[in-house]
């Protein structure tokens, strides 16, 4: 409001300070010179200092009047823009509230709930998000770590490792020949492979109840057997008296009597035979040397009693004299041919001679004891005896007869030792074999 006692020279501006507070009109310049050689064109004073500062023409007190109200309209339209953004932060939180009631996670995440956490209504309305429960695992093999389970596999042997290569497809690709030769190295499974039997897996530290398997096997160097896998195979090589070699590169022999290789202690003087098969063999000699002499006895006195009682029958002198010669016959051939040549042929023929030669005096007895009457005199009983005596006598010829048929035949004392053997063959071996030993114990050495 105008103060009416103020001077009436405050109420007419100094022209200089016209230009101040009463700026030109536009597009016309105060300072530019009037049509009638106005004022300066060229700026003089107060107005120089404004334009070197940058002030405008009404100096420092409009700038600073100007800056202040432009301050205080930013500072006036800063405060309306948070407000305005913290009310549009609650509302949208709150907005959210009921679904951490429900137990939701946060879409946001941790840093978002961080926010949040500013309101205390929210704060104390949300519950912990509680993990999902884990379900424990099965504890094996399977479920330890690749490495363990290689350094597992590294201690284990090698029928081990075969064997678990069978429980499952993932054990069987996971111990691969290709994995088991890194971990064990290629000099250590060499020869674990050499000292192990190819067919069941035995093992053998000293190779030396192996037999050597052959460098062209497909499974080389799993390529060794054991000395009973190789008699179940019905190995060739697994033949009475055969030298055959051993995995350690040993010769040996293989035993005459059990077919087994003699790794060890062979029998002094006879390197075929174990020394306890070499015993049972020499046992086996001696029975045969008694019955020789049981059969050279009854030979004897057959002949004998046939040449006293039945001396006046022909048919019967003539047969005896005959078998008792080929009686010693037989028995030279056998002192004569050893242990090493076979002559089962001509024994064969001396025994059927022989056998057959004896077949008339008993004849002869037999039809007169079933020829005579009931009225006639009684049997003597030297007949009876002698009629016995020649049965007996034929009998042990005729054991003699079918021994040396069947060592014709080729017969082998160790072949039900090894396998692929005919079930009737085991069931009459025992008599074979019997009847070998009876006849000729010493062809097991040929
Ligand atoms: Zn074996
Ligand atoms: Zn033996």
């Amino acid at each position: 409001m105008d103060d009416p006692d103020a001077p009436q020279s405050q109420a007419q501006p100094d022209p200089q300070d016209a230009n101040l507070t009463n700026p030109p009109a536009d597009g016309v310049d105060a300072a530019a010179p009037g049509p009638a050689g106005g004022p300066d064109p060229t700026p003089s004073g107060p107005h120089l200092i404004h334009a070197l500062i940058g002030h405008g023409p009404g100096g420092l007190s409009e700038t600073v009047r100007n800056s202040i109200g432009g301050l205080s309209e930013t500072v006036r339209n800063s405060v309306t823009s948070l407000a305005s953004h913290h009310d549009f932060r609650l509302r949208k939180e709150k907005e959210k509230l009921p679904d951490l009631e429900k137990g939701h996670i946060h879409p946001l995440g941790k840093s978002e709930s961080l926010r949040v956490d500013g309101d205390e209504d929210a704060l104390s309305k949300k519950q912990p998000v509680q993990p999902p429960p884990v379900e424990p695992s099965p504890l094996h093999l399977l479920t330890l770590p690749p490495e363990i389970q290689s350094e597992v596999l590294r201690h284990l042997d090698f029928p081990d490792l075969v064997n678990i290569r069978r429980t499952c497809h993932q054990l069987r690709a996971f111990a691969s020949p290709h994995h088991i030769s890194i971990l064990m190295g290629p000099g250590r499974l060499k020869a674990q492979l050499e000292r192990h039997c190819k067919c069941c897996l035995a093992y053998d530290a000293f190779q030396s109840h192996m037999i050597r398997g052959s460098l062209v096997d497909p499974a080389y160097p799993l390529s060794n057997a054991c000395f009973k896998c190789a008699l179940k195979a019905n190995d060739h090589r697994l033949r009475p008296g055969n030298m055959i070699t051993l995995a350690n590169g040993t010769r040996v022999y293989v035993c005459r009597w059990c077919g087994m290789p003699v790794d060890f202690g062979f029998a002094a003087g006879n390197e075929q035979f174990h020394r306890r098969c070499y015993s049972l063999y020499n046992d086996k000699l001696v029975h045969f040397f008694f019955i020789g002499c049981i059969q050279l006895g009854l030979g004897f006195v057959s002949a004998v009693l046939a040449w006293i009682y039945f001396r006046n029958i022909g048919l019967v002198l003539g047969s005896t004299v005959a078998s008792f010669l080929l009686l010693w016959m037989c028995l030279g051939i056998i002192i004569i041919r050893g242990n090493t040549r076979r002559s089962n042929y001509w024994t064969l023929l001396c025994e059927l001679a022989i056998l057959w030669l004896w077949m008339p005096p008993v004849y002869h007895i037999a039809s007169a004891i079933a020829s005579r009457s009931p009225g006639d005199a009684p049997i003597p009983k030297s007949t009876i005896a002698c009629l016995v005596i020649f049965v007996l006598y034929m009998l042990f010829r005729l054991i003699n007869l079918a021994g040396n048929i069947i060592l014709m035949g080729g017969y082998d004392i160790t072949r039900c030792t090894r396998g692929n053997v005919p079930r009737w063959r085991r069931l009459i071996d025992p008599v074979l074999r019997a009847l070998v030993f009876w006849t000729y114990p010493q062809s097991i050495q040929k």
